[in-house]
């Protein structure tokens, strides 16, 4: 003990206090880690782990980055799930032989502030969770745009729902908490006392300066304060209390709402592909944001679908303007395009993170603002000018003029940035140049007073060159021996005497003069007082825009609409989308449907359009077909349309009318390649049971080839009593299609009067057999696979063999269904007979792979078998 130096004292000091983060340690131009974190910032940053001595024989394991670089270091830490301490050296010199040192900053993944730590179209979010019995509260903030929002709710379903639609970057849980381990990228633990309701009401309050939580609508809300709180606590935590720019909470219900769960979330492909990449997902092909700001939005749009037709057709109203209206929306998204990102850098202003280069872009951002507000008054005065037959609701206009009477160009803003910050600031204080002159008397002051020292120090060359007769004398500048005058040796017997030799090079000496110090003091002195004094004057201004907050903000969110309405816009102009109706009633009519992402997909191909009619008469679409024939396609299409809807969205139809949908639910069967490797049946049916406890009337189903991860008659007979299941309880008859290979299900229809049957037409071209897409009333040809063999030139024996015992098989098809009447009354019945072990074997033979000697063998063994029993 008595051999640790104090400044190994003081690191580890500091690191007692962060012993769940990797402390980086500033030592001169390096951040140094020590110990444990030595060995795991070598091994995650493929650093050299070196060693300093400690004491006697003891050496200390030790690993260091460059300060300049640190970002990048600190970022591929906590992108590994790791916090990170930043410790600063808190002064130039060493007060009583020790550098004063102190953590400036801790970073986690959910409160990165820095813009190359970050993705500029996504939010960061750092969620909170609590859970108490059957009720949970979530929270969940982000920093860099002072979103900040927090609800409560029944059951883990739910939380697991909106993490999926969060998908955050860091979650905070308690200590005493173990099971939502698996549920963000990284988990944070708190202590207990963290979420406790007194502790979490009070640190909101105080942060808030409010004697309520009234007004933020949590009041009553026990898990959701606690949620929040222990949100706000670890902002406070690791911004060392600088967490100006949260400036508001909302509460929030997640009834209002489109609940996806995570299945369905990635089964329909909304944000990011089933391979996880963006390419392929709704949100790639309906994208066409122009800003930071705006691509954010739609992806919150896209994650989260509304229940509220009002609130829908303010969206779609907005939309059908800038659709009808192509030349404003080419004039209002070039405007936006690359607007600078108004949200993320008021909050950095907030927070006291903003460098000059970020001020000067708010102004760049706001300077578009009264051209934005020009070209759509323009327009609108056009549109009212025209005949336009009369809108179905309210008025796309009227809709549009509430957004833009949001929107404030803070000319006081941008007046006081034209005023103190010069066009092209620099993006540091290591220059001068940040404050524009004439805007802080005391800086002019001080420019004016070394502004002689520098006219002095610049006619220096000319006139010692005169003086000398050395034509080829210089004035340079380095940081170690500050100004000098440098003459060749050639030269250095005409130097005069006043001349005093500081340095010799190869081929040339350098002098000082007393004179040339003192202007040099003066400078250098007048430059440190400048840097300063800018600085502290930047930090002002600073404060000054900080206190527009509130108008930056709500013009960044005005900004940010534009751009995703224009941008739907867009994408339904350039893709042929067309603007849905939506009715309270249960329906689903889409005429001409299309897939969104496969028909930008297809190359060569036409996309065939489909029809869905779904009605309270016809409540169960059956979709038999073939292999590759589109049923996929049918099922997600559908999905998709009626979700894009219910984001305000137009969609690849030639009309929708969506009776508005409270759940989507998809399910596909094992096998897709969705679940390749995993234990899929069992995950089949947890997800198919989900459904069943939770979906509605109002729901719609999407369910792919469900029971395909068993054996077949295990599969036929689960899929056959779910759709009977749907049918006849009174909570469900929810819209549903159904795409199954099991052609006994066609029957169903027969039995039950809610379910319809459907096809994928095919057509015959010589020994070809074309997939046509379209689907068409009616169950599939059930012998359609060995009409496929037939085609491929399997044997006739073979062919009718085979159609013989098909006929066999069919017999034995069930032909009786539970009935509403029969079900209450709880019977239970047989399915399927017993079948025959060849017959079996014959339903499981895959005729299309087999070469016709292999049939014929098979038949010879068959029947050899066949004779011995
Ligand atoms: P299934 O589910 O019946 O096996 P899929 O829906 O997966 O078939 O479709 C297979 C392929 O057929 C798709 O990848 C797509 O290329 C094409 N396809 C599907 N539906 C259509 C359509 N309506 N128009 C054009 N091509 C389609
Ligand atoms: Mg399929």
């Amino acid at each position: 003990m008595s051999h640790i130096t104090p400044s190994r004292q003081q690191y580890l000091d500091i690191k007692a206090q962060y012993p769940d983060a990797i402390v980086l340690f500033r030592l001169g131009d390096f951040y140094e880690t020590f110990d444990d974190d030595a060995q795991t910032a070598a091994r995650e940053l493929d650093l050299v782990l070196t060693s300093r001595p400690q004491g006697k024989n003891q050496r200390t394991p030790m690993a260091g980055v460059p300060y300049h670089a640190a970002e990048g270091y600190i970022a591929r830490l906590i992108a590994k799930g790791y916090k990170v301490a930043l410790c600063e050296q808190m002064s130039e010199t060493p007060i009583n032989g020790l550098m004063p040192r102190e953590v400036v900053r801790v970073f986690t993944a959910g409160t990165v502030i820095e813009p190359g730590m970050l993705d500029a179209g996504r939010h960061n979010y750092l969620a909170a969770a609590i859970v108490d019995g059957d009720r949970v509260g979530l929270a969940y903030a982000d920093i860099t745009t002072g979103t900040f929002a927090t609800t409560q709710f029944h059951g883990r379903r739910t939380l697991t729902e909106e993490l999926a639609r969060l998908n955050p970057a860091e979650l905070l849980v308690s200590d005493s908490e173990h099971t939502l381990q698996d549920q963000a990228r990284t988990v944070s633990h708190l202590p207990d006392w963290r979420f406790e309701e007194g502790n979490a009401r009070q640190i909101l309050l105080r942060h808030f300066g409010v004697a309520s939580l009234d007004a933020f609508g949590c009041e009553q809300k026990s898990l959701a304060t606690r949620a929040a709180g222990a949100v706000l606590y670890y902002l406070q935590e690791t911004q060392m209390g600088r967490v100006g720019q949260m400036q508001r909470l909302a509460t929030y219900s997640v009834e209002g709402y489109m609940a996806l769960d995570v299945a369905t979330r990635a089964n329909l492909e909304l944000t990011e592909s089933l391979g996880g990449e963006r390419k392929g997902s709704l949100l790639s092909v309906l994208d066409k944001t122009v800003t930071a700001m705006g691509s954010r939005l739609l992806r919150e749009w896209v994650s989260r679908p509304l229940l509220d037709i009002t609130q829908l057709n303010i969206r779609l109203d907005q939309v059908q303007h800038f659709h009808e209206n192509a030349l404003l929306r080419a004039d209002l998204r070039a405007t936006l395009k690359g607007l600078p990102d108004l949200e993320r850098l008021t909050n950095r202003i907030l927070s006291g993170k903003a460098n000059p280069r970020d001020v000067e872009n708010v102004k760049v951002a706001l300077t578009a603002v009264p051209i934005i507000s020009e070209q759509l008054a323009v327009s609108s005065e056009q549109l009212s000018s025209h005949q336009l037959p009369a809108p179905t609701h309210q008025s796309p206009i009227s809709n549009l003029q509430s957004l833009i009477s949001n929107l404030d160009p803070c000319t006081e803003v941008t007046d006081l940035i034209n005023r103190a910050i010069p066009d092209d600031a620099p993006t540091n204080f290591n220059k001068m140049g940040v404050i524009r002159s004439g805007f802080s008397a005391e800086l002019d002051g001080v420019m004016n007073s070394s502004a002689h020292a520098r006219e002095w120090v610049a006619g220096l060359e000319p006139r010692e060159r005169q003086r000398t007769g050395i034509a080829s004398l210089k004035v340079g500048f380095n940081k170690v021996f500050g100004y000098y005058i440098e003459v060749t040796h050639a030269n250095t017997s005409s130097v005069p005497g006043d001349y005093i030799r500081k340095q010799t090079l190869t081929n040339a000496e350098r002098y000082i003069t007393p004179e040339l110090k003192e202007y040099e003091t003066l400078i250098l002195n007048a430059e440190e007082r400048i840097l300063e004094i800018e600085r502290r004057v930047f930090t002002e201004v600073c404060q000054q825009v900080a206190a527009y907050a509130p108008r930056l903000l709500q013009t960044a969110q005005v900004i940010a609409e534009l751009d995703v309405v224009a941008g739907l816009a867009e994408a339904a102009a350039n893709q042929g989308y067309v603007r849905p109706s939506f009715t309270n009633d249960n329906t689903l009519h889409i005429v001409n449907g299309r897939h969104p992402v496969v028909e930008q997909s297809l190359r060569l191909e036409r996309f065939v359009p489909n029809d869905v009619h779904m009605t309270e008469k016809e409540r169960i679409q059956i979709i038999t077909g073939p292999n590759m024939s589109g049923k996929s396609t049918y099922l997600r299409q559908t999905a998709l349309i009626v979700l894009m809807a219910q984001i305000g969205s137009f969609v690849p139809a030639d009309e929708a009318h969506i009776g508005l949908a409270d759940r989507i639910f998809t399910r596909i069967g094992a096998h897709d390649e969705l679940h390749a490797g995993r234990s899929t049946f069992m995950v089949e049916m947890v997800e198919t049971a989900e459904i069943l406890n939770h979906a509605s009337h109002r729901s719609l189903l999407i369910l792919d080839e469900i029971g395909r991860g068993t054996s077949t008659y295990d599969g036929l007979a689960i899929a056959w009593a779910i759709v009977e299941y749907l049918h006849n309880h009174p909570r469900l008859k929810p819209r549903t299609l159904f795409a199954t290979h099991y052609h006994e299900l066609v029957g169903l229809a027969d039995l039950l009067p809610l379910v319809a049957n459907y096809n994928v037409a095919v057509a015959e071209e010589g020994d070809k057999v074309l997939f046509l897409h379209h689907i068409v009333p009616g169950g599939a040809d059930r012998s359609y696979g060995i009409h496929v063999a037939q085609l491929a030139g399997l044997p006739k024996d073979v062919v009718n063999r085979a159609n013989e015992l098909l006929h066999e098989l069919e017999q034995h098809a069930p032909t009786t269904a539970v009935t509403p009447s029969r079900l209450s009354a709880g019977q239970q019945m047989a399915l399927f007979p017993e079948a025959s072990p060849l017959l079996k074997e014959l339903a499981k033979l895959d005729v299309n792979s087999m070469s016709p000697l292999e049939a014929i063998n098979k038949l010879y063994e068959w029947k050899r078998r066949y004779a011995e029993t």
